[in-house]
């Protein structure tokens, strides 16, 4: 079945108006009609070349909202008309211990939900600036927020479980002092969700502008990060420090506000390596540096409904599919506020 995208047919060409082939539905399947896609830096990233490896056209995309259009017959835990969810992964091997632990994401065999060997045509995964995608019920997550908050919803599907993952993962709750760096669309997904698992939260911000925006978000406390004093105010204090910043920069300057066995975790992903940290200040405070990458398909669903119970959704602005282009640069400059998310109805026609 062919339907309408919006993807590049290069990384040096800006994203356009193309049509893609959709499987039809098999046993286990799920077809679902796009309603709205959020635009992750991590579109831009891959869209661009930046990570190497991409394969054109490509058609980004994976934070996906709709509502399921047919199922094939050996699905039983969806029905047309359900309210669905399809975030960063759209397969994986099922077996190996990653799945069997519910952790998907770190399956060496996992699908992501564009750029990915496909057998569907043209070989790749193809992402959500499409009117339709068809993915295993297995990665079918389920919207338990009201209708009219659909199009915010659909940023938690990456920005949402890439925060709240490593959250959970490090025990953040009362007592706990978190610092959350670069208030994008990850940022501030991890502002709201520290704040609403009961932390004590700061954000680390480069733009002076958003300091009161941060607090509004459920921040107690906003720290410039260019203002050395400002940061030396805080040293020596976090139990978890969630770097969500898509550049390289100096991640010194964060580690030595961990306390003793304090650590920071990366789920930015920039193009280009950062500087190696200095270790004495992983040593001298027993404090460590990881990484975290999205969440499984089980920690997605708890995510989605601790959201829905708490009323959480993601600060967005509506764009139609031919400002996607545009949308690129003002978050490359950090004029977004949190995310652009896709009408997808503007693909029609
Ligand atoms: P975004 O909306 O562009 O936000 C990134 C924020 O980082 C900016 O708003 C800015 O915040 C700060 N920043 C940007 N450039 C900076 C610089 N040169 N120095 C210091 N701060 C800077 O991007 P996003 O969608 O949240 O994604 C953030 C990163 O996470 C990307 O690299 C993306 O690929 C990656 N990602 C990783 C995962 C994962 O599973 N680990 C999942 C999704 C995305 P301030 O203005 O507040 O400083
Ligand atoms: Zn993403």
């Amino acid at each position: 079945m062919l339907v309408n995208a919006y993807g590049a047919h290069a990384g040096d060409q800006p994203l356009e108006p193309l049509q893609i082939t959709r499987r039809a539905p098999g046993a286990h399947d799920v077809q679902i009609d796009i309603a709205f896609c959020g635009i992750c830096h991590s579109d831009l990233h891959q869209v661009r070349a930046e990570w190497h490896g991409t394969q054109f056209p490509c058609v980004p995309g994976h934070e996906i909202v709709g509502r399921v259009a047919a199922v094939g017959a050996h699905v039983h835990g969806f029905r047309p008309g359900d309210v669905v969810g399809i975030g960063c992964i759209v397969d994986s091997c099922k077996h190996c211990a990653d799945c069997e632990d519910g952790l998907e994401n770190y399956c060496d065999g996992m699908i992501g939900t564009y750029n990915f060997p496909t057998p569907d045509a043209p070989g790749w995964t193809l992402g959500g600036y499409s009117q339709q995608i068809v993915v295993h019920e297995r990665y079918v997550l389920r919207i338990r927020h009201p209708e009219e908050q659909l199009a915010a919803v659909a940023p938690l599907l990456c920005a949402g479980i890439t925060t709240y993952s490593p959250l959970r993962h490090w025990k953040v709750g009362p007592g706990k002092k978190v610092g959350v760096v670069g208030i994008g669309g990850l940022g501030h997904m991890g502002i709201k969700l520290a704040h609403a698992l009961g932390a004590h939260v700061v954000a680390f911000t480069t733009s002076d502008s958003k300091r009161e925006a941060a607090r509004q978000l459920g921040a107690d406390d906003v720290v410039v990060s260019r203002n050395a004093e400002e940061m030396a105010a805080h040293a020596k204090s976090f139990d978890l420090i969630l770097n969500t910043v898509a550049a390289p920069h100096d991640l010194d300057a964060f580690l030595v506000l961990l306390k003793r066995d304090g650590g920071m975790t990366l789920v930015g992903a920039p193009a280009t390596p950062h500087t190696s940290p200095n270790v004495f200040n992983l040593i001298m405070k027993r404090r460590t540096l990881a990484g975290s990458m999205i969440g499984g398909i089980a920690e997605t669903q708890e995510m989605l409904d601790f959201c829905a119970e708490h009323g959480i959704v993601a600060d967005i602005e509506l764009v139609r599919a031919d400002q996607i282009n545009e949308s690129y640069e003002r978050m490359l400059k950090g004029d977004v506020k949190y995310r652009f998310v896709i009408d997808n109805a503007t693909l029609a026609g």
